[in-house]
């Protein structure tokens, strides 16, 4: 899980706007101020990281086009992801059929929004990811009493081991890890299992569902273990 610690260099309700095209920059940015949020726009990849290690603080959320000129929105999304594992990051992309394939390339970005985009769509996208990064990061807030007992090997729902075999333990494990973001069937399949070719997408559906029955048990009022029809799964303790 991550700490709270890890959220002490963020500037609360500041975002980095990643995006070449100037107007929709603008909009985006307009958008953002109107509803209480700072931004800040850089419009080339070479700036972004430059940018980010600059600064006493980092922004709390970053917008990131997919298609840059310099670095591309993909490294910049693993960079990110791997130096300051607390921003949140939104990918903008310009084809909806460009999700999947963002998604296969397992880069950890909290969202994507597909152009064209309604300003207010992102502005309620970004609300979204921020609650619920917000909420990982505080787990004494109520939000989840889930806990993961890493060397235990065990889970645990206010106090009671789940009793999970170890496959849903890394099943649930790295779906915790990142509150609200989409797994597909593959990318659980590589956490489960060094050598996957012996199983199909469809023991990923059968673990999953044993692990859901348990915490089901536990809790029979919370749905934790969200799946994403055509995608796969995530976890999200909260709607
Ligand atoms: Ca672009």
């Amino acid at each position: 899980m991550s700490t709270p610690d890890a959220h002490q260099d963020l500037d609360q309700d500041q975002v980095l706007i990643v995006e070449d095209e100037p107007k929709i920059a603008r909009l985006v940015a307009d958008y953002l101020q109107g509803s209480g949020f700072t931004s800040h726009h850089l419009d080339h990849g070479d700036a972004v990281l430059p940018w980010l290690e600059d600064r006493p603080t980092r922004p709390e959320l970053v917008l990131l086009d997919l298609m840059l000129p310099g670095t591309d929105g993909l490294t910049l999304c693993r960079e990110i992801r791997q130096r300051w594992p607390a921003v949140a990051i939104i990918m903008l992309t310009a084809r909806v059929e460009e999700v999947d394939r963002l998604l296969g390339l397992e880069l950890g970005a909290d969202d994507y929004i597909c152009k064209p985009f309604s300003p207010r769509e992102v502005v309620a996208r970004v609300r979204a990811v921020l609650r619920r990064s917000r909420a990982a990061s505080s787990p004494a807030d109520g939000s989840s009493d889930l806990i993961l007992d890493e060397e235990g090997w065990r889970a645990l729902a206010d106090g009671r081991d789940l009793g999970l075999t170890a496959v849903e333990f890394k099943l649930l494990k790295v779906m915790m890890h990142s509150p609200g973001r989409i797994f597909t069937r593959e990318q659980l399949m590589d956490h489960m299992y060094r050598d996957h070719r012996i199983v199909s997408e469809r023991t990923v559906d059968s673990h999953v569902k044993k692990l859901r029955r348990k915490i089901a048990e536990a809790w029979p009022e919370r749905e934790v273990i969200r799946s994403v029809y055509g995608v796969g799964y995530k976890y999200q303790p909260e709607e």
